[in-house]
């Protein structure tokens, strides 16, 4: 991961030392520091940006919507090229494609993707059978399979009652939807999945996943825990999942038809070695150490022989992620340098950088309060010195 480019950490550092007002958004000295279980700042800059997605468009009943720009098309209403059966690799399979969507063909089995894939946001479209049969379990019965493994049951609940953790939208025999949102059988409807697979360290669950589901644009699943894969009549075990596995659709005996189906991966959590969110004080250390090598990096690129201010700054800002010895001595000796530069200005010249200097005042004091220097660091007292010599703190 790169941090931000030069210029624009330039830009930030010339505003930070230089404006009254810079401490702001966009100054490195700013939010809360990183603490013990958080490597980033409060509005750090040097966060990494999130990604450019361009979205897609909604369906409506004639036509399917458009994927947003990074998701992985698993069935555009074409062809079945991406799926087989779900019996040995690479068998065929007998469901078919018609009039842009795909139907189960009864006893046909099960079909699945050859792709596998994990932690997803998936869009998938469904449509019961307009002409309706059977009741209960046996009307327009199919199911969702993330990882192959669990189902978010489809079903036709239009007027046709079952047990509540059957439904369409239930995890099936885990938990019912919050709702039934259904349209007529015949039409389509729109799940709208986040899954998050359990994640397991030596037997010892880390974090148990969880599942998210839309039905029609309503909530029917608001992050219920994953208790294991689902299966009928038994209650669910939980355990560890693979880290990815095939989407299935299930083949219950009914004609459902299915289009527009898509997902887009999702960024690892904190278990997974993810650095966004709540993390164990190990990863976060290791994190703040990575950030602060990355902005010495930086600053040696800002070297200069005639201001040593920027580079100054960025080594100060890389202390606030991790205390580095050496770092220390050469923003120290950075600093001498700056200071020994303010002896030779004339008083007017002095009074000109009166806002350069009560703002690096301020840095010292982000600093001391973020455990990044002592309270006694030279350059902090001599600032101190300087703003009280001239009565710089005195207020007009
Ligand atoms: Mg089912």
């Amino acid at each position: 991961m790169k941090l931000n480019s030069v210029p624009s950490l330039l830009s930030a550092l010339v505003a930070a030392a230089t404006t009254a007002q810079a401490a702001d958004v966009g100054s490195a000295f700013y939010g809360d520091a990183p603490d013990e279980h958080h490597p980033w700042a409060i509005h750090d800059h040097n966060r990494p940006q999130p990604k450019l997605v361009t979205p897609g468009t909604f369906s409506s009943q004639d036509q399917p919507g458009k994927p947003p720009s990074d998701a992985v098309v698993l069935f555009d209403g074409t062809d079945l090229s991406q799926w087989e059966a779900d019996q040995g690799e690479g068998q065929p399979t007998k469901w078919v494609v018609k009039d842009g969507a795909m139907e189960c063909v009864p006893g046909s089995g099960y079909i699945r993707t050859k792709s596998k894939f994990g932690d997803c946001q998936l869009h998938v479209e469904w449509a019961a059978p307009v002409k309706v049969q059977g009741e209960s379990q046996g009307r327009g019965n199919s199911g969702v399979f993330l990882m192959g493994l669990m189902e978010v049951q489809v079903l036709d609940n239009y007027d046709n009652p079952t047990y509540a953790d059957g439904f369409a939208g239930s995890v099936y025999g885990v938990n019912p939807p919050m709702a039934n949102a259904l349209r007529a059988p015949g039409q389509f409807q729109a799940y709208d999945i986040v899954f998050r697979h359990p994640i397991y360290k030596e037997g010892v669950a880390l974090d148990p996943g969880h599942v998210t589901v839309f039905l029609n644009g309503v909530v029917v699943q608001d992050a219920t825990m994953i208790e294991g894969g689902t299966g009928h009549k038994a209650r669910t075990k939980s355990g560890p999942f693979p880290d990815v596995g095939p989407l299935k659709l299930q083949d219950h005996g009914n004609p459902v038809r299915y289009r527009n189906i898509w997902y887009r991966s999702l960024p690892p959590r904190p278990a997974q070695g993810g650095t966004d969110g709540y993390l164990s004080t190990e990863a976060t250390r290791a994190k703040r150490a990575q950030i602060a090598a990355e902005i010495r990096e930086d600053a040696a690129k800002l070297k200069d022989p005639n201001n040593p201010l920027p580079e100054m700054l960025r080594l100060a800002e890389s202390l606030v992620y991790d205390q580095d010895e050496d770092t220390m001595g050469k923003a120290q000796r950075l600093s001498e340098k700056y200071m020994a530069g303010l002896q030779t200005l004339t008083p007017e010249q002095l009074a000109g950088k009166k806002d350069e200097i009560k703002h690096l005042r301020d840095i010292c004091k982000y600093l001391v309060k973020s455990g990044s220097i002592p309270e006694d660091a030279p350059a902090k007292l001599l600032l101190d010195q300087m703003i009280k010599e001239h009565n710089w703190d005195k207020k007009k």
